[in-house]
């Protein structure tokens, strides 16, 4: 099979420069592991804007574990108020943070098994939290909308995220690894949307079977 994953690349690396960059890719930028983690922990089901404001505000006097212990658990639930599912997000970063300090020298672990090992880091934390927060070379991290594209453009058939990285590990080049979420993210919340995609305007249009496309515009 032709994946096209040449053409597919160019293109929509050339695309994503003018939609909305997610809000993780914006904390890699700025180089900080911790805040990359504390972000993703945050961002986990919430919508990007509103994680972007909580985080702009926190990591105004947050840069390491020592600082959220500081804070301390109730005080972290309030500033955190308006992120889903704020009271478990609070308790998983308060002792995370513990954890850090306590098991890590207050530094975020660089491998696979000690991330899942904390409260609240699934896959996709962890996998993000490895490419864009240490920048190591084969992870690939997986969220709704890197999982939902691939399934439509006809790559393969996967019911989970998990099964998705596993799949994606076996077809794509690796030097698309590290992208791979950016621009599929960027696509998925502008063009590819859950319920009814945009194909009219999709610039990768002629390269997508659609599969379980029901509704488009
Ligand atoms: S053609 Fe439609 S379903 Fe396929 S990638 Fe483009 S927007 Fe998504």
């Amino acid at each position: 099979m032709n994946y096209h994953f040449d053409e597919i690349f160019k293109i929509l690396k050339k695309e994503v420069k003018n939609y909305n960059v997610p809000v993780v890719t914006l904390y890699s930028q700025n180089k900080h592991v911790f805040h990359v983690l504390i972000s993703c922990l945050l961002s986990l089901r919430t919508r990007d804007e509103i994680t972007a404001k909580v985080t702009r505000e926190l990591f105004k006097n947050v840069n390491k574990p020592e600082d959220i212990l500081r804070i301390g658990l109730p005080r972290l639930r309030k500033k955190i108020k308006s992120i889903n599912f704020y009271k478990t997000k609070a308790k998983n970063i308060y002792n995370v943070c513990k954890i850090l300090k306590e098991k890590y020298n207050s530094q975020v672990p660089k491998t696979e098994e000690e991330l899942l090992g904390l409260p609240g880091v699934g896959r996709k934390t962890m996998n993000i939290v490895m490419a864009y927060g240490h920048y190591k070379d084969g992870f690939i991290p997986i969220d709704v909308h890197c999982h939902r594209i691939p399934n439509r453009l006809g790559w393969f058939k996967t019911k989970t995220p998990e099964e998705t990285e596993i799949k994606l590990k076996e077809i794509l080049p690796k030097k698309y690894w590290w992208d791979f979420n950016n621009i599929f993210v960027a696509f998925g919340q502008s063009v590819c949307n859950p319920v009814s995609p945009k194909c009219s305007i999709c610039p990768i249009f002629k390269y997508c079977e659609r599969i379980g496309v029901k509704r488009n515009r």
